[in-house]
């Protein structure tokens, strides 16, 4: 990874933009490298830069990149971005977005952020759930992955993952994984499954996957890399450890309903931005980009983040010209 030194960019309290984007994932900095395109004036206020990006060690999925750190790749989307005279300001986090008169968003962060602005693109994502067990931040993209999609290839030859969760996510990730590594544990809390019973047959009929049921990882042990987990099992109490070379916390997502609704904003069954095709919200001059949208929830990926933050610019500029502005 090359290091870059960066100026860091400053916003003035009270100072007005054409585009404000909440969020410095994919999502955000694609919207923005498309809204600079645009000529609109953009900042990105974020609280940190990458999103889930920073919970991954390689992508070998973004097209044009054989395989590349995923830092590497954070940095380049900012780069872009910057060089198009985005203004990127990472550690804040925004607390509100109120519509003032007519038509324009005064957006308030933390840090003493005051900013104004004719559309917001919200691309804050969903945090993937953690375990919260010792071990797991630890050992974060040194075997702990969130994503089996993602990371799966990284793992191909190894002897043995353990993949946790009961969702469509889990068994579709121990399915895939099966393809790359000798042998997967399933661990799941419960002897029923929420995924798709198809996917659930197809993992059942995999003879390098292992149904744990009723058991819980307790540890994540290793040296530089993850060794070895600890399960649980909940019926016996019977703990044993085993040997594995990563293991895939696949269980489910957190969306930030709390904040999606103090602004007015609807939301799905399961706490997502409800946007249209054209990423617009229930609110004229908001869009909603990235894992926060409920567009494409069991796909979420570097690319489809980038994909929906360029649709959301590009209808944040079609809002602007509309309104006349
Ligand atoms: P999910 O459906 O919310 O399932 C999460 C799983 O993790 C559940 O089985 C849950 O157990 C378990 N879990 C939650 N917290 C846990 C904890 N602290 N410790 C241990 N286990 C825990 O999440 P998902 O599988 O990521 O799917 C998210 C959404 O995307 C779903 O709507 C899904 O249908 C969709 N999706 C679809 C596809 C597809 O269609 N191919 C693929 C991936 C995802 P319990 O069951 O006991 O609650």
């Amino acid at each position: 990874m090359s290091l870059r030194i960066r100026k860091p960019s400053k916003v003035e309290r009270g100072e007005r933009f054409d585009v404000v984007i909440v969020g410095g994932g994919p999502a955000g900095l694609s919207a923005a490298v498309y809204s600079s395109r645009f000529m609109l004036k953009t900042i990105v206020l974020t609280v940190d830069i990458g999103g889930q990006l920073n919970l991954t060690e390689w992508v070998d999925d973004y097209p044009g990149f054989t395989k590349i750190s995923a830092s590497e790749l954070v940095s380049r989307f900012r780069d872009h971005a910057e060089s198009f005279g985005v203004r990127v300001i990472p550690g804040v986090e925004v607390k509100s977005i109120e519509r003032v008169g007519d038509s324009i968003f005064r957006v308030v962060g933390t840090g003493g952020v005051e900013v104004y602005s004719k559309a917001v693109i919200l691309a804050v994502g969903a945090k993937r759930r953690k375990l919260g067990v010792p071990g797991e931040e630890e050992f974060q993209g040194k075997g702990v992955s969130y994503c089996s999609i993602c990371d799966a290839t990284l793992f191909k030859g190894k002897d043995a993952v353990v993949v946790v969760g009961g969702g469509d996510s889990a068994l579709e990730g121990s399915i895939m994984l099966s393809g790359y590594v000798k042998k997967v544990y399933l661990v799941h809390r419960r002897d029923s499954f929420r995924a798709k019973p198809i996917l659930v047959e197809d993992a059942k009929k995999r003879s390098n996957i292992e149904f744990l049921l009723n058991s819980i990882v307790t540890e994540i042990i290793g040296d530089d890399r993850v060794k070895a987990v600890r399960i649980l099992n909940k019926n016996t109490g019977e703990s044993n450890l085993l040997n594995v070379d990563g293991i895939f916390i696949e269980i489910g997502f957190e969306p930030a309903v709390e904040f999606f609704k103090s602004i007015g904003l609807e939301v799905d069954e399961y706490g997502y931005v409800k946007v249209d095709e054209w990423m617009r919200t229930n609110i004229p001059g908001i869009f909603a980009t990235g894992d926060a949208i409920s567009l494409w929830r069991g796909f979420r990926q570097i690319v489809t983040a980038a994909a929906t933050g360029a649709v959301a610019a590009y209808s944040a500029y079609q809002y602007i010209i509309e309104k006349g502005f």
